[in-house]
């Protein structure tokens, strides 16, 4: 990062910080301009947080501190020099020309409903079955699924179809029995900023799809999954689901398109898009699904059921599973104008 000093700063000042920099562990590079000195801190990522954490903005002769490097550095795209990082889920790859798409019910409900969905989605050549067992609700008065009853659903799912399964994990507490199972652990918005529950993600080596929280800029979705990387866990996907504006003419959420080429722009880690939860409403669903696949997304994250006027879940905006394979092939032409191919195994 960069200290740059008041034009009234004296030599003792512009000493001082220099100095508190070196102890820091980084170097302090000076240099002197005509009017102001700029001190340029240098060092790897823990050194220039901890030079962050001396709060130089305070120190007498200081004007104003600037960060340079990105502050996620595995995650971020100089990382890997520009190449994209493409995951291999039994098989199924992420990213770069792969285009993943992740269907199921929100809700694992029923086996009949499970294996149905599974099945639906399965022929129309989907790339993973998501369905959650433990589910965040906003009313601890509703549905919060079937916990271990709906992994075993899962499983039995997995063994019929050969999908491989996406499904969220809320509480560390719950980790074993989420790993018996999961080929991806999806970590819901509201868990975006959980570090603990992402350290322990990122230790058990599983590949997670991370959501970005209702009210997360994207520096802090990309710093989240910073701490995934960090505990030697590579595989990360990013996936926008709709943030909280003040547009009101929707349900929910407003989806934020924009983030895809700019997560792209700055991470090599795949970026998924979730029409579902944006949406809110299931005629909105396939249009935005197109838009994402066109705007470059690696994959979309997609609700199905069989009887949605039934769903205990995010039944209004949940595809029925008898015109999913429409949707699905209109998704694949979609992802073709952007140069990728729907992943199967
Ligand atoms: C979900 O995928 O079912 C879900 C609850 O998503 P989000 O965490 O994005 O709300
Ligand atoms: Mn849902």
């Amino acid at each position: 990062m960069m200290i740059v000093m008041k034009e009234s700063a004296t030599d003792e000042e512009i000493a001082a910080v220099a100095e508190k920099i070196e102890r820091a562990g980084a170097r302090a590079h000076r240099s002197q301009g005509a009017r102001v000195t700029v001190i340029g801190a240098i060092g790897d990522v823990e050194q220039d947080a901890s030079v962050e954490s001396l709060g130089l903005e305070g120190q007498p002769g200081v004007d104003r501190v600037v960060p340079i490097l990105k502050p996620y550095k595995l995650a971020s795209a100089q990382f890997r020099h520009g190449e994209r990082t493409v995951l291999d889920i039994d098989g199924r790859k992420v990213g770069g020309d792969h285009f993943a798409l992740i269907a199921g019910p929100c809700t694992v409900e029923s086996r009949e409903q499970t294996l149905e969905t599974a099945r639906a989605v399965r022929d129309a050549g989907a790339t993973l079955l998501r369905g959650g067992a433990y589910k965040p609700r906003t009313s601890p008065y509703a549905f919060q699924g079937l916990g271990q009853e709906g992994l075993r659903l899962l499983a039995e799912a997995k063994a019929e179809t050969g999908l491989p399964v996406v499904t969220e994990l809320m509480d560390v507490r719950d980790i074993d029995a989420v790993l018996e199972v999961a080929d991806v652990i999806q970590i819901g918005a509201r868990n975006m900023q959980n570090y603990s529950l992402l350290t322990e993600v990122g230790r058990s080596g599983r590949p997670a799809l991370l959501k970005r929280g209702l009210s997360a800029p994207l520096d802090e979705l990309l710093m989240a999954a910073e701490y995934i990387l960090k505990e030697g866990n590579p595989a990360v996907m990013l996936c926008e689901r709709g943030i909280r504006t003040f547009e009101n003419a929707y349900r929910r959420v407003t989806l934020d398109l924009m983030a895809v080429p700019i997560l792209k722009e700055l991470s090599h880690l795949p970026v998924i898009v979730d029409p579902s939860h944006a949406a809110g409403r299931r005629d909105l669903v396939l249009s935005l699904s197109l838009a994402a696949a066109a705007a470059g997304a690696d994959g979309i994250i997609v609700e199905v059921h069989p009887a949605p006027d039934e769903a205990l879940c995010d039944g209004p905006q949940s595809l029925p599973t008898d015109t999913f394979a429409e949707y699905a092939a209109a998704v694949e032409r979609a992802a073709a104008l952007a140069g990728k191919a729907l992943s199967a195994a």
